[in-house]
């Protein structure tokens, strides 16, 4: 299967995969009792809980159009909750509210209204649920109208917060399918991390670094998120510093991934321009960064917007010098393309959400981490091929350095190289080696008559069926212009001898094609054994090279032996 088909299959293969399981995560629709909510206008002192929960401010309780819940920066919010009928359904009443990341909420619920906070970062010893929504059992027995008081504290942002009133069965079937769906997304991403960081022992490049500093940041920064990475060894200490954690991992995973995106789509040598300005992009989110080292409770609203506002400059920056790299046929920009382009739109969509205080919809919360975790997959193929490439690259190299570019048979630094090892392994064996001396005649006329270009044709044909009358033992090389050496080991004389006039034999019986011509040429040969224990491989070269000359002045297109002297066919 070729590289293209396989990544359109990983791609089908991952999309077949996400909708079946966002198709799963569709919500049942349960026929439960409404829930209704009533608000209480913030007041000055705010009232104690013993005020509220004792039905003391109930009539000042007034009620709300929606679900929604707004917390308020200033001052903690009341509101009286209630179902529109009795409870009747075979399992419990479960109260959940969504969009309340990190915002302290406490449930006043009969029948004994006692306090229960829920806090997303908290540490449950025997947690029922996951940290998707804060939830809380009722008791099965609720009554239409019976009032549930919930306390929303302040926090340094304002926040819809939707509560829900669903049966545990639902409930726990929903949360389950949550948890499969985000476990599904972290391994992937942790996957990709892992086969990067092997990737990065071998290679050492620095662009895998940039990889891995910017997918484990996102990682911790989706496990934060989600919650579950207060359930993680070790994810306790980050509960201090509340909102401020994934955003330390959001503010530190963008300059990783704008220098991962400069070095790895190749900006700077393809787009130098732009690629610059992406480079000074970097430093506001290190600032961002500092700046959410310190507790600026109060103002990190702003923090968060202008961290949003510059991550929306730079994606469509980055995006517009990825578009114009892959235009200018950068490779690499365009494999990012695919890959990022998703998880770019999607993030826009979501931050504009955030902005304009919207609700999350459902398909949204999981895409985003779907379409992440595609890119990571995506862009490790895009690793892997950097480092085939590199790979191809260095063998290349290494070819060239022993070979000939325009025959591919071994060039004369590689054949003395050669003939040098048979010459020391044959002597002190007593073993035969021969070398033929092989040149091609009138050459200067094929040129002359048929253009130079079509000489290379010729030589590259007939260096071909040279190579193709030995074997595989046999060493071959260009020796100079038109001129070739073989260098046949543990051959006698007369095998080397019959072995040239076979060769001989094919030469002139071959016709050559090139651009438009046909033509035929000859070879002639001179044929040199190893002889005595001082010889030398120069001594070889030498001799074989004289009997050429002879066979030269013999008449060409034949193949003469320096001893004994004699030749064989003219
Ligand atoms: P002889 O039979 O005496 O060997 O005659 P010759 O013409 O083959 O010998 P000479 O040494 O006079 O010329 C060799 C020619 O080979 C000259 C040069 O133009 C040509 N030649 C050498 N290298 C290449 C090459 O890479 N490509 C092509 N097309 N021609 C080459
Ligand atoms: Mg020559
Ligand atoms: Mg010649």
């Amino acid at each position: 299967m070729r590289f293209r088909e396989s990544i359109v299959m990983v791609v089908a293969w991952m999309c077949a995969l996400f909708f079946a399981l966002a198709a799963e995560a569709v919500p049942a629709h349960a026929n439960v009792p409404a829930l209704q909510v009533a608000a209480l206008a913030p007041l000055k002192p705010a009232p104690s809980a013993e005020q509220v929960i004792h039905g003391g401010m109930d009539d000042r309780f007034k009620p709300s159009r929606t679900t929604h819940t707004p917390n308020a920066v200033e001052t903690q919010r009341w509101y009286r909750l209630s179902i529109d009928r009795d409870w009747h359904e075979t399992s419990s009443p479960v109260l959940n509210f969504t969009g309340a990341t990190y915002i302290r909420i406490t449930v006043y619920a009969p029948p004994d209204y006692r306090p229960h906070e829920l806090w997303f970062a908290q540490t449950e010893e025997m947690a029922r649920f996951s940290r998707h929504h804060l939830a809380l059992e009722l008791p099965h027995d609720l009554r239409a109208g019976q009032a549930i008081y919930v306390r929303i504290a302040a926090d340094n942002f304002t926040r819809q917060i939707r509560a829900d009133i669903t049966d545990m069965a639902t409930y726990q079937a929903q949360d389950l399918t949550h948890v499969r769906l985000t476990t599904l997304f972290s391994s992937v991403q942790f996957t990709m991390v892992l086969a990067a960081l092997c990737l990065w022992l071998v290679l050492r490049d620095r662009v895998l670094l940039y990889f891995i500093g910017y997918t484990c940041c996102q990682l911790m920064n989706q496990l934060l998120t989600s919650g579950e990475m207060y359930e993680l060894p070790g994810g306790a200490l980050l509960v201090p510093l509340g909102t401020h954690a994934p955003w330390l991992f959001i503010a530190l995973s963008a300059p990783l991934l704008l220098s991962f995106i400069l070095e790895f789509c190749e900006l700077r040598e393809i787009t130098p321009g732009p690629a610059r300005v992406l480079g000074h992009m970097r430093w506001p989110y290190l600032v961002i960064t500092t700046l959410l080292c310190f507790p600026f409770a109060e103002r990190m609203h702003l923090l968060a917007s202008a961290y949003n506002l510059w991550f929306i400059v730079t994606s469509l920056w980055a995006l517009s010098a990825v578009i114009l790299a892959a235009s200018r046929h950068g490779r690499q920009a365009r494999f990012f393309l695919v890959a990022w382009l998703p998880q770019v739109l999607l993030t826009l969509v979501r931050l504009s959400q955030i902005l304009l205080a919207l609700d999350l919809p459902r398909w949204l919360e999981y895409s985003l981490p779907f379409a992440t975790a595609f890119c990571s997959v995506v862009v490790t193929i895009g690793l892997a091929d950097i480092s085939l490439r590199a790979r191809r690259e260095r063998d290349m190299a290494h070819h060239l350095a022993d070979h000939d570019a325009l025959t591919g048979l071994l060039n004369r630094g590689a054949l003395v190289g050669r003939l040098h090892d048979a010459v020391a392994q044959a002597r002190p064996q007593h073993q035969p080696l021969a070398l033929i001396f092989l040149d091609m005649d009138h050459f200067k006329s094929v040129n002359d008559r048929f253009g130079h270009q079509s000489g290379d044709a010729c030589l590259r044909a007939v260096a071909a069926a040279i190579a193709d009358e030995l074997r595989p033992s046999d060493s071959l090389g260009r020796y100079g212009g038109e001129e070739f050496v073989a260098l046949l080991p543990a051959t006698a004389h007369e095998q080397a001898m019959a072995v040239g006039e076979r060769i001989r034999r094919r030469i002139e019986a071959m016709q050559v094609h090139a651009r438009g011509h046909t033509f035929q040429t000859t070879i002639s040969m001179g044929v040199a054994s190893l002889m005595g224990v001082n010889d030398t491989a120069d001594d070889l070269i030498a001799r074989a090279d004289a009997a050429l000359y002879r066979a030269k002045t013999q008449g060409r297109n034949c193949v003469v032996a320096h001893t004994p002297l004699t030749a064989v066919a003219g």
